[in-house]
Order: C-alpha cells, then sequence, then structure tokens
C-alpha cells in the first residue's frame, strides 16, 4: 500500500501527549488500572457516570471550572460551572424521582442542542434511569418508533417539538408516562397531558444523593440502523465511563485546561460520549453550540471560545474545504492544538487539508453505536497516514476476520481486506439490543465482535476503511437503514415495493436514493415523485427520508422476495452485477 505520512516532532505536539509512547502504554495497559483514575461512588456504592463527569469535580477544586459554554443561535451565551451542573442535574433527578421514575426506566430526549438536554441527560443518570437521545430532526415515524421499542417512560422535549412531531403519535406509545416540556424561551407552557419541566425543576431540591450503581446496570440506550428490521437500541451500561474517560485522554489528548469542542448532536453516540461525557470526566471545559453549520460561525467560535481541541466530521470537513483555506487564515486560531474526525471515511485531501487550512492535520478516529467509544485513532503523537483510521487503543484488540462455516478466521496477512473485527470485551461495549437477545448475539463469533465494517490492516498495524459489510447508508455522518425508509414509502397508497440505497456524493459522502415501483393504475410523473418526496420527508424526517427517487417497473428481488439493493446500487453506479445467480427470473 502507498502512502503519504505526516510526521511529527515533539515541537509540533505543543503538549505531552498522554499517549506519546503507544507501544509502552499499550503493553501495560489494563482497564483495572484505567479504573483507578476514576473516583466510584462513595463507601464503594459502585460507578455512576453522572458522579465521575460531575459531582466529583463539583465537590472538588474544580467546582467553579466551567464544564459546558453554551452558545445559543442567536448570540446568548450561558456558563455552567461544575458546582451549577451539579445543582441542575441534582434537581432534574429530583424531579424523575418525584414522578415515581426509577432505576432503568428509559428516559427519553428530543431536543435540539439546548442546556436542558444535557441536565436532563446528567440527572438521569444520577437517577440511575436510562438516558435515550432522539435526533431532533427526525420526522414522527422514527420517533415514535424509537419511543415504542425503547419502551419510553417519560419524554423531555420542547413545545414546539411536541406540536410537531409527538401530539400526532402520542396516543401510540402506551408507556409514555410523562412528557416534560421545555416552554418557548423557557417561558412556562400548558400542554394537555404534559408538565413544564421549568416549573417542575424550581420545585425540585438542589440536593441529591445518587443510589449505590452497579457498573453493569444500564445507563444508556442509543438507537443505531441496520439492514433489516426495526432500528436497535445498543444498551450501554455506566461502567462504559471509564472508556468514555480513558479514549478522551488518549484518542483525543484531553489536558486539564483543554477548551474542547465536539459538533455532533447528542441525538447521536457520539455528541453523547464526547458532547457530554468524556470531557466532562476529564474536568475540561465543553463548548456547546446550538446553531447548524456554517463555515463562518464555525471558525469565530474557535478563534473567540479559544478552543484547543477540536472534534468534528467528514462532511462538516469538506463543506469547510469548499469554502477555501483563505477563509480560515482570517480568524486567530492559535488556541487550536489537536483535531479530530470521526462517522465516515475522512479523504487523504481532508487530513492534509486541516495543516493547510488550520495548521494541524486531521486525526481520523473510527468507532460507532455499538462500541461507545473510540477503538481505533491517529493519536496526537503518532505520524499519520492519511487515509487511515489509525491504530487500536490501549486495551483494545482489533483484526481483520472471515466468517467462516465453524467460526471466524482471523486475517494475518497484511493489506487483506475483512471484517473489522474486535476482541471482546471492554467497558463500552454494548450489552444488548434492547430486547433482541438474538440479533445481539449474532455480532458475537468466537469471542470476536464483528462491526459490520470492511478494513485492512497494513504492516505496521495502521487499520484502513474499506466500506460497509452491509445495506446501511451514512449521509452527512448520519446512518440510516434503508428498510426504514423502505417501510414509510410502501405506506403510500401509489407504492408497489420500495427498495432504498445510499448513492454516493461528494460532500454528504452518500446521500438516501429509492428505487420504487407502483401499483397497477399509477403512472410515473414527476408530480407524483414530489408527492412520495414529500411524504416521506414529512413521515422519516429531512435526513432520514429519500433525496431521490426513480420509478422502474419492477426491483429485482432475489427467488425467495427480497429485494436486492446490491444490484440497484450496482445498476445506479454503473458497477458490474455480480453474482445475480439468486435473482428471480423477472416474466
Ligand atoms: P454510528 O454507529 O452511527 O456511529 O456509525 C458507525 C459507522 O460509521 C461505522 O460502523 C462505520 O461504518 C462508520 N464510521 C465511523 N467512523 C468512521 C471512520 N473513521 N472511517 C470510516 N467509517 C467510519
Amino acid at each position: 500500500m502507498a502512502w503519504t505520512t505526516i510526521s511529527k516532532s515533539i515541537e509540533q505536539w505543543g503538549t505531552i501527549p498522554h499517549l506519546h509512547d503507544y507501544e509502552a502504554v499499550r503493553s501495560h495497559f489494563s482497564w483495572e488500572q484505567a479504573r483507578l483514575d476514576l473516583e466510584g461512588l462513595p463507601h464503594g456504592q459502585g460507578l455512576n457516570i453522572a458522579h465521575e463527569a460531575v459531582v466529583r469535580h463539583a465537590k472538588g477544586a474544580r467546582a467553579a471550572h466551567l464544564a459546558i459554554r453554551w452558545l445559543g443561535k442567536s448570540g446568548t451565551v450561558e456558563d455552567y460551572s461544575y458546582g451549577r451542573l451539579n445543582e441542575l442535574t441534582n434537581r432534574f433527578a429530583n424531579v424523575l424521582h418525584r414522578l415515581g421514575v426509577s432505576t432503568g426506566d428509559r428516559v427519553f430526549v428530543l431536543a435540539g442542542r439546548i442546556p436542558e438536554l444535557y441536565i436532563a441527560a446528567l440527572g438521569t443518570l444520577k437517577n440511575r434511569s436510562v438516558f435515550c437521545p432522539l435526533f431532533s430532526a427526525f420526522g414522527p415515524e422514527p420517533i415514535r418508533a424509537r419511543l415504542t421499542i425503547g419502551q419510553a417512560k417519560v419524554l423531555v422535549t420542547t413545545s414546539t417539538l411536541y406540536q410537531r412531531k409527538v401530539a400526532a403519535i402520542r396516543s401510540a406509545i402506551p408507556s409514555l408516562e410523562q412528557v416534560l416540556i421545555i416552554g418557548e424561551d423557557r417561558q412556562p407552557t400548558a400542554i394537555n397531558g404534559t408538565q413544564d419541566l421549568g416549573v417542575l425543576m424550581q420545585q425540585a431540591s438542589p440536593e441529591f444523593m445518587i443510589g449505590p450503581t452497579n457498573p453493569e446496570d444500564m445507563a444508556l440506550l442509543h438507537f443505531t440502523s441496520g439492514t433489516t428490521g426495526t432500528p436497535k437500541g445498543a444498551v450501554h451500561v455506566h461502567q462504559a465511563v471509564v472508556a468514555h474517560h480513558m479514549t478522551g485522554k488518549y484518542a483525543l489528548d484531553f489536558h486539564q485546561d483543554d477548551r474542547f469542542w465536539c459538533t455532533a448532536d447528542p441525538g447521536w453516540v457520539t455528541g453523547t460520549s464526547y458532547g457530554i461525557i468524556a470531557p466532562l470526566t476529564n474536568g475540561i471545559t465543553s463548548i456547546v453550540d446550538e446553531a447548524e453549520f456554517d463555515a463562518e460561525r464555525w471558525y469565530r467560535t474557535l478563534q473567540d471560545q479559544q478552543i484547543s481541541i477540536w472534534y468534528t466530521a467528514p462532511t462538516a470537513i469538506r463543506m469547510m474545504m469548499k469554502s477555501g483555506a483563505d477563509l480560515v487564515r482570517k480568524y486567530d486560531l492559535r488556541r487550536l492544538r489537536f483535531l479530530a474526525s470521526v462517522g465516515e471515511p475522512l479523504n487523504p485531501e481532508a487530513v492534509l487539508w486541516g495543516r493547510e487550512a488550520f495548521g494541524h492535520p486531521f486525526h481520523d478516529n473510527w468507532w460507532q453505536t455499538e462500541t461507545g467509544g473510540i477503538m481505533i485513532a491517529n493519536y496526537a503523537a503518532m505520524d499519520i497516514r492519511p487515509g487511515s483510521m489509525g491504530r487500536p487503543l490501549p486495551g483494545i484488540e482489533a483484526a481483520v476476520a472471515r466468517r467462516t462455516d465453524s467460526g471466524v478466521e482471523i486475517v494475518e496477512e497484511p493489506n487483506a481486506q475483512g471484517e473489522l473485527a474486535l476482541r471482546a470485551a471492554w467497558p463500552s461495549m454494548f450489552r444488548g439490543y434492547w430486547n433482541e437477545p438474538e440479533r445481539y448475539h449474532k455480532c458475537f463469533v468466537g469471542g470476536w465482535y464483528l462491526t459490520g465494517d470492511l478494513a485492512k490492516r497494513d504492516e505496521d498495524g495502521y487499520f484502513w476503511f474499506v466500506g460497509r459489510a452491509d445495506d446501511v447508508i451514512k449521509t452527512s455522518g448520519h446512518l440510516i437503514g434503508p428498510f426504514e425508509v423502505e417501510s414509510v414509502l410502501i405506506e403510500h397508497k401509489a407504492v408497489a415495493e420500495a427498495g432504498v440505497i445510499g448513492k454516493p456524493d461528494p460532500v454528504a459522502m452518500e446521500v438516501v436514493k429509492a428505487f420504487v415501483s407502483l401499483k397497477d393504475g399509477y403512472i410515473p410523473s414527476d408530480e407524483l415523485r414530489r408527492e412520495l418526496l414529500g411524504f416521506a420527508r414529512a413521515r422519516l424526517g429531512a435526513v432520514v427520508a429519500p433525496k431521490e427517487i426513480t420509478f422502474l417497473p419492477t426491483l429485482p428481488k432475489t427467488r425467495s422476495g427480497k429485494i436486492m439493493r446490491r444490484l440497484l446500487k450496482a445498476r445506479e453506479l454503473g458497477l458490474p452485477e455480480g453474482d445475480t445467480s439468486t435473482l428471480e427470473a423477472v416474466s
């Protein structure tokens, strides 16, 4: 394999990275030792994420230190010290407690990046309930599906999102006992069947004692998508905090005085593990921006907030590249010292563009909802091979594997392709798919967790992403299950069959594209296409809905009737069709 290498010297590091000697740390590493970096609940009562993220700092020397600075869309700035965050999250935990919400109950939050989301997440963990984030751009259908599968007991949302997306589906979710509303501009709101969160918070006590928490108690439920079936709820436990904390140090190189900005939305796993938990357990300052992507706003934020570590995503980097490096140079970004990226393949040009525009390359890292934390990374101290995801974290054994009839075979030969596998287990490994033990067990073969990604490992142990082994779609960093989209399309009266693929896109990596065949009596037209696009968008939300629809007389299917998305994709891209021996004969 040919690659360029970006070598680093001690002078370029600025701060000595925690992982400056990868081999040495890796060879001595143990998760038991890593756990000792955390405090644990008093009197040996276990391990709780919120204690590590908030309480231990609030009770110690960092009580007055800035934990979260929130930048509102329209210019408001709110500061939350560790002490204040502790008090507010205590209040939220008391709100839940008073409402009879107990250990293990699922508390969903559907909100943009507003302070209440962060307070609800951490307060839920204090109450030993389960925090389940929902992406605020989802339409009513993905929201309904996730609330139903996760058997939501509580939903925290804004008055606007409730009225637009939840009110009409509420009766379809019988488990949902409480809806707590954040009013417009935090003004008290009276909506039938809901309670005003602001009022409840005022009435609640600012004192709360976290109860005994078993490290294996469920803490987080993150929904993700597969090729088939409904969305899957990946279960994470309190013990995951050991990995959040350690990867914050080793993969993102958090040091005490850092100001960190994770641009991911907490509706997805990165925005929770690294947008909420890891910076707080490490006691640093996290910047949260409510606004959506805008290159100039982002550069101004990096400058004005004196960001030193920045964790973002390839789609955003590609959008910045479009507006050019000259724009970046108008800003004083001297404090910036480490740039990282996750979520999709990061093209080598983007890594190098980071160096040209910001003076530092982007450091790609790899992980997924199921792994709970970063597994493979380009560390601050290491020589980067642009295009590679880097090397496994200390404590993580990664390999390229092939499924065989009897189990799994590890591919030792360098640069050979196979499925990326991780040796089970590590603290943030998912402990199940909620209520779907079979789907969970299928992911593990011979002691390895098989990730569903195809990868290669080179002679020096760097991992290179090849593609997905399944049909899930990555669009602007969001993982979309084709089945969820197809299911909505076939609800339309004109649609007989739908097949959904990811169509390559230079910025978003892939866009959702649907192929549709119509029922008798319906004729393809631009008007019907627009109607279907609007129909899907209203139900699924803009991120999940298809951007393109092509009508076909019939869709290619296997003899057992499964739509062959692989073939649809090959035909769309003009690629060889591969093995079509299972293709149903079309009469
Ligand atoms: P999610 O579970 O939504 O976080 O998506 C995880 C998936 O995103 C992975 O299984 C990969 O397919 C993809 N992914 C994440 N990080 C990277 C990366 N650095 N390079 C390539 N693909 C990535």
